[in-house]
């Protein structure tokens, strides 16, 4: 009889002690799955794909961020202008640049966009942007449309710009980035930058994205008084920015940065 009550007391022990190990082992598998859940929330939302427009425009503004930061606030670079590093913030610069590249968008250096041409290094753009001190009522005439870039960083600020760019399929390539991007505030024309566009002028300001060896008189008799103009000057690849000024229909010119631009077509065609 006490053999018995023992057996089936042993029994017991063994049923209890498989169930404990029964629990243990689900409650250390629920305790990975969660935790391999909450890992995956960390880095992304779980009904969000990484692969999802959404995401890849997430990780481009974040990266805007970066740019903002390191390479225009920061010590040496200084650009402070508010409205500036705002639009540097926005505009979605991956889009203008060759789909190839776009993984490099963001670093401190000029792309080339085709035809020998480049997009400006992100700290030129904000420079020359803050150079002219750009107002909300401002008409503002880029010469070299190239990729848009430029225009679409003047346009979150100002109220018009009218671009002119020398080749046509440059041209039509930065209106087709510009129209899918929604703006409607930049006008471009394809044309040599040397005559301006009379027909808008005057201008509140102009920026000059190709090099001419001078600066070309259609674009001061353009300016408006009191207009601040931003140019390279110079022989291929070594020129000065230079900012110039018009008071009292008077020239200021004032030398600010070394700088490397494509030169300036002098010429009806490519
Ligand atoms: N602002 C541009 C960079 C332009 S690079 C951007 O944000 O992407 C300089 C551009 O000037 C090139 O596209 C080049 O074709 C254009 N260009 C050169 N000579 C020109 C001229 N005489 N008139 C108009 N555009 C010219």
């Amino acid at each position: 009889m006490e053999s018995f009550m023992v057996r089936i007391y042993r029994a017991l022990k063994m049923f209890l002690s498989c169930k404990m190990i029964t629990l243990l082992m689900v409650l250390v598998f629920s305790l990975v799955i969660l935790s391999d859940i909450n890992f995956l929330c960390s880095e992304c939302p779980a009904d969000e794909d990484p692969t999802s427009e959404s995401s890849i425009e997430a990780r481009y503004a974040k990266e805007r961020q970066r740019m903002v930061k390191e390479q225009l606030e920061a010590p040496g670079r200084d650009i402070k202008n508010k409205k500036v590093l705002e639009a540097m913030m926005s505009v979605p610069r991956h889009k203008f640049v060759p789909e190839h590249l776009r993984a490099e968008a963001y670093n401190d250096h000029p792309l080339p966009i085709g035809h020998n041409q480049t997009i400006s290094q992100p700290y030129i753009v904000a420079f020359m942007t803050e150079a002219i001190d750009p107002q909300p009522d401002f008409k503002v005439l880029e010469i070299g449309t190239g990729s848009g870039y430029q225009a679409a960083v003047l346009a979150k600020i100002v109220k018009s710009v009218y671009s002119i760019e020398i080749i046509e399929e440059l041209s039509r390539n930065a209106r087709q980035t510009l129209s899918q991007l929604g703006y409607t505030n930049v006008f471009l024309k394809v044309g040599n930058g040397f005559e301006g566009w009379p027909e808008n002028a005057p201008y509140d300001a102009i920026i000059v994205t190709c090099a001419p060896e001078t600066i070309p008189q259609a674009l001061i008799d353009q300016l408006k008084n009191g207009g601040k103009m931003i140019i390279p000057v110079g022989p291929s690849f070594n020129q000065s920015l230079y900012l110039i000024e018009k008071k009292d229909n008077k020239i200021i010119k004032k030398s600010v940065l070394p700088v490397r631009f494509v030169p300036m077509i002098n010429s009806n065609r490519e």
